[in-house]
């Protein structure tokens, strides 16, 4: 399986990181070394001093498609969730500079954190709907997937334009405003609604 991701999907967050707004999506990949699932904890890599979390709506793709419609991207997904694109700010920063790939700054071992998947068709409209995550029982980040720049239909759609998407593949849709740095100790919980799909502390 691949993780696929999306940067800068919401016009806030974009702006906190002073990145201007794309006008098609944009994209990178994890290995599936990245998984972090069922709570696990997360270890501080030691080539970073600044980890931030990014808290994000997950989709997990149920068939193989390539070229896929935006009218029928619905049929290529029956589960959605929460989970955080961990990236190491700092890495980040410079290879941005450097006009680089980000892969280190994003790929590495457990950044990927994956919550348990519920079927979207509890929700009416996957367009309007609220995600959130606390750190220490705080509300530190919420985001409603009506603001994003590219819905999930054009990000299926346009992203297996280039990628054969395959079953159990994971799309992460981009983090809403309110990123920030995480802590030994510090725990993450990640919601829909009210519903609450991992939790994930830091060693
Ligand atoms: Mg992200």
């Amino acid at each position: 399986m691949k993780i696929i991701c999306i940067g800068r999907n919401y016009a806030n967050h974009a702006k906190e990181l002073k990145n201007d707004l794309p006008t098609e999506p944009v994209i990178f990949l994890k290995p599936d070394t990245a998984l972090l699932k069922d709570n696990g904890d997360f270890y501080l890599p030691s080539f970073s001093n600044n980890i931030h979390y990014e808290l994000e709506l997950i989709v997990k793709i149920n068939k193989n498609g390539k070229k896929i419609d935006e009218k029928f991207a619905h049929k290529y997904f029956d589960e959605i969730s929460v989970g955080i694109d961990f990236t190491a700010r700092d890495k980040q920063d410079e290879l941005k500079q450097k006009s680089l790939p980000w892969e280190l700054a994003k790929a590495f071992d457990n950044s990927a954190v994956i919550g348990n998947f519920i079927p979207k068709n509890e929700f009416e409209d996957l367009q309007n709907i609220q995600i959130s995550m606390q750190k220490n029982n705080k509300l530190v980040q919420q985001g409603n997937t009506k603001d994003m720049l590219f819905n999930i239909p054009k990000i299926i759609s346009f992203v297996s334009q280039f990628i054969t998407l395959r079953p159990g593949d994971i799309i992460f849709t981009g983090t809403p405003e309110g990123v920030g740095k995480v802590e030994i100790g510090d725990m993450l919980t990640g919601f829909i609604e009210d519903k609450k799909l991992f939790e994930c502390r830091i060693k």
